[in-house]
This record gives structure tokens, sequence and C-alpha cells, in this order.
């Protein structure tokens, strides 16, 4: 046996706790857990409320129950196949009495002797040879105030092999009294005004909760603490930010406004809100920061060129990146068109396209770009503007790098548009650094989008639908899981049978068999860049019927007379992404349909689908989307650290205000955190933590 180290201290490491031995240790070190401290932050997954007793006369067969009893009698024999040997106990609480039977565990009747008051937890069993009897419980001695396992709320910790919730009750227990050296971080005015328990409060009460409201009271506290730190993080962005210098863009009103007046369509009332919005934060001596938050389809674009042009008219430059080269180009295109009558010199940067030559200075009034647009060395002689687009392909670090990229000492005003809808209680708990434009409606006299899931058997009544869309001239998307299916031999990876349907195989069987008198394109990530471009163009100008692609045309893609949305295998996909696909339908006047199909018509895929069935409305799925994927799948960022959290709830708006209005408070009395020494060094190793990923 190990000598026991009497000077334990939060760091003291496990391997020096009585009885840990070297397996153990490899199992918490594999959890991520070294020390005492971690081992107190290894907190329960769930709990089990077996704090209530109920008398033994009320055992009811069939039903799981706690009873507590003095144990009478307890002997062992073997079953007449002498191949189990069996525990016989009775127990009495003074109401009744109840047998006891367990299975295979010889060494109790040397562990319960009569006269031990005991808890046990278990299920309640009726034959007619025993009678009623309380089979193979969990078990404890006494219910006195050190109980850990029964007669109480239990802790249940996340299952890992080689170590048991049972075990780590018994390790954790009497290292709770090191809570107290855990430093509570959260001054006291905010733990007094939001009615928050002490951290170390928190942290006893996580582990072994006395009662049901004393572990709300702990869960609330660490819930708060999780939303506080995003929310200090923004904050402080927001701060930084705002003492930065940019150049005032004088709105020029009647320039403005007869470029509005020439476009084909009136803006809707949100964009027309949004672009006012992002002209009065132009104007202004600090840069914008603003998210232009909208569902697909709703009119970023327009909004974006608004604000580009009166950059332009100010004779200054705007940068508008783009996640894909597909989506730079269609910017590209649609730019030109929109400012063929005005004297725009606009120009295409993509890492295929015009390579950006480190020594040369750009000089163009709207330079439209994917990432290569933020490579090293790139100048700009004036940028004032940078644009995203459907940024959640960008990470926070890119967004930062974006900023920095100009040769002067001014910060260029920042705008970034989502791709997929953010519902707003995200918005307010991760984008706490931006301000934020939202458009929640569509233009005026599109009409909703039919989405039907197709079982197999209609598989033919669909495709008949398609050839009748195209012989109206309409156009078909056709999206698939994958490019082509893996090669057996190569990838020994794939064991079960991979039925994911593939681009390739796909285009050549709707080509041969399916639709032979049909133009079909393809489209997939893997092609050249020109190869890409070029199908694009000919998709757009009508020489293809219909296009077969993966999920390169995920994002933004905008053609206007394609009416069928077709996607094989939507299973595969998240709901956000399917309603992306469908946004490149619907986009014009005609009557525009979504075909889900499925490889699996299980339940749980049946009623994702449904959802996409049910409703048009982006911010809806997007909601949907969060609570069944969480945040770092659905808006591929994890860089703020949602994915983190363990007691915090996205969806709880009364909790993400508390914590930002704390968070306002308090970076405006003291920015630097100077006078919070412990916040500030939470936050530090919290913005390490989330670089890191
Ligand atoms: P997203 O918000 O998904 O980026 P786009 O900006 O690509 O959407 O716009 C989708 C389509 O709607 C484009 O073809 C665009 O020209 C058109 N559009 C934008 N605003 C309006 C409007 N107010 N009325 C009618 N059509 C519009
Ligand atoms: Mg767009």
């Amino acid at each position: 046996m190990k000598t026991k180290n009497y000077q334990l201290n939060l760091k003291t490491r496990v391997e020096e706790l009585y009885n840990v031995g070297q397996v153990c240790q490899k199992h918490l070190n594999r959890l991520g857990i070294f020390n005492i401290q971690d081992l107190l932050l290894h907190f329960p997954s769930r709990y089990e409320d077996l704090s209530s007793t109920k008398p033994i006369i009320e055992a009811r067969p069939g039903e799981s129950a706690t009873f507590k009893g003095q144990l009478m009698k307890i002997s062992s024999r073997r079953t007449k196949n002498r191949r189990m040997i069996i525990i016989e106990a009775i127990i009495s609480d003074g109401t009744s009495t109840l047998k006891v039977i367990f299975f295979n565990q010889p060494f109790l009747t040397r562990f319960l002797r009569p006269g031990d008051n005991l808890v046990l937890a278990g299920k309640v069993d009726y034959k007619p040879y025993l009678g009623k009897y309380l089979s193979n419980p969990t078990y404890e001695k006494s219910n006195s105030p050190t109980s850990l396992h029964l007669g109480r709320i239990v802790p249940i910790y996340p299952e890992t092999r080689g170590l048991s919730s049972r075990w780590l009750r018994l390790k954790i227990k009497p290292l709770l009294k090191f809570s107290s050296d855990f430093a509570d971080p959260l001054p006291l005015s905010i733990k007094k005004r939001l009615d928050l328990i002490n951290l170390d409060e928190a942290l006893r009460q996580i582990h072994f909760p006395d009662f049901r409201e004393s572990l709300k009271a702990a869960l609330k506290r660490l819930a708060f603490d999780e939303l506080f730190i995003i929310a200090l993080c923004a904050e402080i962005l927001r701060h930084k930010f705002h003492s930065l210098q940019a150049e005032k863009i004088r709105f020029k009103k009647n320039k403005i406004a007869s470029f509005v007046k020439a476009l084909p369509f009136q803006l809707t009332d949100c964009q027309k809100r949004a672009a006012w919005e992002i002209i009065c934060d132009l104007g202004k001596n600090k840069p914008m920061n603003r998210l232009l938050n909208g569902d697909v389809g709703s009119g970023k674009t327009i909004v974006a060129a608004i604000a580009a042009f009166l950059v332009s008219l100010n004779n200054r430059q705007t940068a508008i990146m783009a996640p894909t080269e597909v989506l730079a180009h269609q910017h590209y295109q649609n730019f030109i068109k929109l400012f063929k009558n005005y004297h725009l010199k606009i120009e295409l940067k993509t890492s295929s396209h015009n390579l950006v030559r480190k020594d040369k200075l750009i000089d163009s009034d709207i330079i439209i770009g994917t990432h290569a647009l933020i490579q090293e060395g790139v100048k700009f002689k004036n940028l004032a503007l940078t644009i995203i687009d459907e940024q959640h392909r960008f990470g926070v670090k890119q967004r930062a790098l974006i900023k920095q990229r100009s040769t002067k000492r001014i910060t260029p005003h920042f705008l970034t548009m989502t791709a997929t809808p953010i519902p707003r209680t995200l918005s307010l708990a991760l984008y706490g650094d931006l301000d934020i434009s939202t458009i929640d409606e569509l233009p005026r006299g599109r009409q909703r989008i039919k989405t039907s899931l197709i079982p197999p058997r209609k598989r033919n009544q669909a495709y008949d639908f398609i050839r009748s869309e195209v012989k109206k001239g309409r156009q078909v998307f056709v999206i698939c899981p994958l490019i082509e299916k893996p090669d057996r031999n190569k990838e020994k990876m794939t064991f079960d049978f991979d039925n994911r349907k593939a681009a390739l195989e796909e285009y050549q069987k709707l080509k041969k068999t399916i639709f032979p008198n049909l133009k079909i394109g393809l489209l997939h990530g893997r092609m050249k860049s020109k190869d890409k471009e070029k199908t694009m163009q000919q998709f757009k100008k009508k020489k293809l019927d219909i296009l077969v692609s993966t999920s390169v045309v995920e994002v933004g893609v905008d053609i206007p007379n394609a009416s069928v949305m077709m996607i094989e295998g939507a299973e595969r996909f998240g709901l956000s992404q399917l309603h992306q696909f469908r946004g490149r339908v619907g986009r014009s006047k005609h009557q525009s349909y979504c075909l889900l199909f499925s490889q699996s018509w299980g339940e749980e895929t049946r009623t994702r689908l449904k959802i996409m069935v049910e409703t048009n409305d982006g911010f809806k799925i997007a909601e949907a989307d969060l609570k069944l994927r969480g945040p770092g799948e659905v808006y591929g960022e994890r860089q703020h650290g949602a994915s983190n959290l363990r007691f915090a709830s996205l969806f709880d708006l009364k909790m993400i205000k508390f914590s930002r209005n704390e968070a306002k408070k308090l970076i405006a009395k003291d920015p630097n955190l100077a006078s919070h020494p412990l916040l500030l060094n939470k936050l530090k190793a919290f913005e390490k933590e989330i670089h890191l990923e």
C-alpha cells in the first residue's frame, strides 16, 4: 500500500491518493483528470433521487423503490444445480419485513451482519414459492449523513470504462472539503443581484446535493458562469473594437436613392431597415461590426451591394469574401450586372483566378474573392469596408485577420452575413460582439416551396414530375451526399455496406437510363474551378436542365429559373443544410418544390425530416437543428466555446440576458478587468481553450 500524503491540496496528483492504483490512474488520466482539482471538476451527468424511502409494508411487486431497515437474518445456499450461490436476508422496519435476495455475492455473509441498519434500493419481485422479495438491490450500511450511494440524491458520473460511479463517489466525497480552495471569481455584487450561490457551495452541491433545491441552485450558478465568460469575452472584443478608428463614409442620399429606384424590384422593409442601419454605422468614425442575419433567399446580397456602392461613392474600397469559388464568381457576375451603368472597377480574386500578387497594390473599387483575399501580404489602397458572406464557413480567427488587411492605421468597417439564420437567443449569446440586423421577411411574391418526403415506391412518379417541370422550361438540382462511392479495396474502413448516393454514379444513371433526352450537368468539389465555373454558367444560361451536385451548391447559389430541388440521402444532412439546399429554388415567381429522398425511414429520421415539410421558416429550422445537433455542428464554428456548455442552455433567454447585462456593466467600469484578477485569469484560460480548438 502507498503511503498516504497528509498534505493534500488541489494540485495533489491523483496517484498520491489513498487507494488509487496504476490502473485507476490511467483511467483517470484518460479523462483529463490528473489532480484533485480536476477530480472535483469532473461533474455527474445525471442524478438518481433515492432520497425518499418507502415503508416496507407498501412494497409492491414490479416497483422499484428504496427501503430502510434492520437486518434480521442472513444466510447463503447453493441452487439445486449448484451453479449459483444465493444469499437470502430478511430486513424489518417496524411496519413489516421483506425478503432480500442476492445472487452470486458470497462475501455478503461476512460483510453484512444481523443488527446492521441498511438502505436498499431495487426492484420488488414476486414468486409464489418465495413470496415478495427485493431482487439484487444496491445496498449500503446505515443512512448516516455521510451516505453516498443511497438514501439521497445520488450522482451518476458519465459512463467510463474502468471507473464506476460508485468508485468515483467514494473518491470524490472526502475531497469535497477542498472546494473552498477554489477561488470564486464572481464579484459579490453580481452574486447578490442574481441570487447565485458561492462557487464552493455549488461544487459541493453538484456532486452531492442535499436537496433538489440546492442542486438547482448549483446548476444555476454553474450555468451563469459559463454564459458569463462568453459574454465577457464578447464585451471586451466589442469594447476594443469601439476604441479603434475608422473612416467616416458619408451618406449620398440622392445617388443611393436613384440606385435603389433603378433596381428591378422593390426592397422589402427589412432590407431597407438593414441598409439604413449599415449606412448609419458607416457614417461613424468607429468601425462598424455588424451581422446581417437573414433567412436563405431573403436578399442579403443587395443590402451588401448598397453598402459597397456608398463606400465607392466616397472613393474608398470594399472587399467581399465568399466561402467558395462558385459563390465568389456568382457575386462577381451579379455585381458587374448591378453596376453596369456606373463606372466602378470590380475585380475578382480567388486562388485560381487572378492570383493575388503580393507586391501589387489593389486599387479596384470592389474586390470580390475567397480566402485568397486574406492571405498575408495583400495590400489594399484604401479599404474601408470588409464584407464576409455566408459567414458560417469563416472562423473567428479569419474575421480577426481580415480586419487587419489595410495599409493604414485605420480599421475597415466590417459586415458579416449569415449562411443560416441564427435564432435570437444564440445570436445574443454567441455574437455579443456584433451588432445585429435581422431580415426575417422574404421578398414579396415568393410562394411557399412545397416540400415532400418521397418513399422509394414513388421514385418513378417523382422522375415523371421532374420531366414535366423541365417541359415547362424549369430547371432541377439533384443533390447527393458523396462524390463517388468509396473503393472497397482501398477503403478498409467501410465495413458496413455504404449505400450513400454518389453524385458521379447518379449522374451516369440519370443521363443514361432515366432522362436520356435531357441535358444533365455535374458539379462537385474535386473539379477544377474553371470547370466548376463553366458548368455553373451553362446551368445559369439554361443550357442544362438538370444539375447533379454534391453539397458545393449548398450556400448562396442563385438560379432563379430552377424550381425543383431533389435531395438524395437527405437523412445524411443537417436540417439547416437541407434548408440551404432548398433555398436554391423558389427564387422567382415559379412555384418550387423540394423532394426529399432517404435511405432509411426510421422513426427518428422521419420526425426530423418532417420538420422540413412543416415549415419554410429558416429561423425555426435553425432552432430545431440547434436543439438536435448543437451549435458546433450547425454553425461549423467552434471557437466561441458554445460547444463546451455543460450547464447552460442556449435557449435560456433569461439567463443569457442576465449574463450579458452583467458583463456590460462590469466592462464599462473596468474594461481591462484590472480589479478582477480572478476573472481575468479565467477569461485568459477560456480564450486559450477556444483558440486551441
Ligand atoms: P440571400 O439572402 O440568400 O443571400 P440573395 O441576396 O441571393 O439571397 O437574393 C435572392 C434572390 O432574391 C436574388 O435573385 C435577388 O435578386 C432577389 N431579391 C433580393 N431582394 C429582392 C426583393 N426585395 N424583391 C424581389 N427579389 C429580390
Ligand atoms: Mg447569399
